[in-house]
């Protein structure tokens, strides 16, 4: 069977991307920090006939993510799709100039260091399937161009250094196929409600149908959805 990882599933876009793919067959592992809210997402997802299992996993803390990569073997034999979900906005509209090294810090370390934390873990699981793939949420944010324009400032960067971490781990798991996607601009908790689209479109289970390849280019890292238009 087809097994999936989302990270922060227990609501908005990782929430709907653990759903959507559930309906297509999938195993799916439903991440999340807070063991409430995952297995309040894994009961309404079973509901609905989905196979769900909750794995408590908080992103942003490495023997968090080292207990989960241990626990999600002893349910799973491999990992087909990990989808690097979980992220978090702390700054708003504040100038670069102004931001503490404290906010920047904590942004990178579960948007940026997460994923890459993540993926480190689960890398042996995902070496057990035929067709391993991660997927890293990012955001037209973190675009060097035509993204950023001021808004955000330490979450764009956070999502610009994880394209690049994109880059490099299709570059060192030439065997994987490691893509960046953004959602566009979803209406959730962080998106807000006057986004454009709604947490249906903006988890399109394309995650788990994407053709397998081997890397793409950055221009393309953002290729579900268009670019975010948050502050257009
Ligand atoms: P939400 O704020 O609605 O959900 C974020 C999820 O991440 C929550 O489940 C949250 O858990 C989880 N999370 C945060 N920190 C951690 C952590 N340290 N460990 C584990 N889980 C954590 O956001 P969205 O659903 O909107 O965003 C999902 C992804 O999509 C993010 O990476 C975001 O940057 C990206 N994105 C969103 C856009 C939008 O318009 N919404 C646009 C572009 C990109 P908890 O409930 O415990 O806080």
């Amino acid at each position: 069977m087809n097994t999936a990882l989302v990270t922060g599933a227990n609501n908005g876009i990782g929430y709907e991307v653990a759903r959507q793919l559930t309906g297509k067959g999938f195993q799916v592992f439903v991440g999340a920090r807070n063991r409430d809210a995952g297995q309040k997402a894994v009961a309404k997802i079973a509901k609905e006939g989905g196979k769900a299992i909750f794995l408590e996993i908080d992103v942003a803390d490495n023997p968090s993510v080292t207990v989960a990569a241990r626990e999600f073997a002893k349910a799973a034999d491999h990992l087909d799709v990990l989808v690097n979900n979980a992220g978090i906005i702390v700054d708003g509209d504040n100038a670069i100039l102004e931001i503490s090294d404290e906010l920047l810090r904590k942004t990178l370390e579960t948007n940026t260091l997460g994923a890459l934390r993540v993926a480190r873990a689960f890398v042996p699981l995902l070496r057990k399937s035929k067709a391993p793939r991660v997927i890293n949420v990012s955001s037209g944010g973190g675009q060097l161009t035509g993204g950023a324009d001021g808004w955000s400032p330490a979450y764009c960067i956070s999502k610009t250094a994880l394209n690049s971490v994109t880059l490099q781990l299709a570059t060192a798991l030439p065997k994987f196929a490691a893509n960046s996607v953004c959602p566009s601009w979803v209406r959730t908790d962080m998106g807000g409600q006057d986004a454009s689209r709604s947490v249906e479109e903006g988890a399109d289970t394309r995650y788990g149908s994407l053709p397998m390849r081997r890397r793409r280019s950055l221009e393309n890292s953002c290729a579900i959805g268009k670019k975010y238009p948050g502050r257009e």
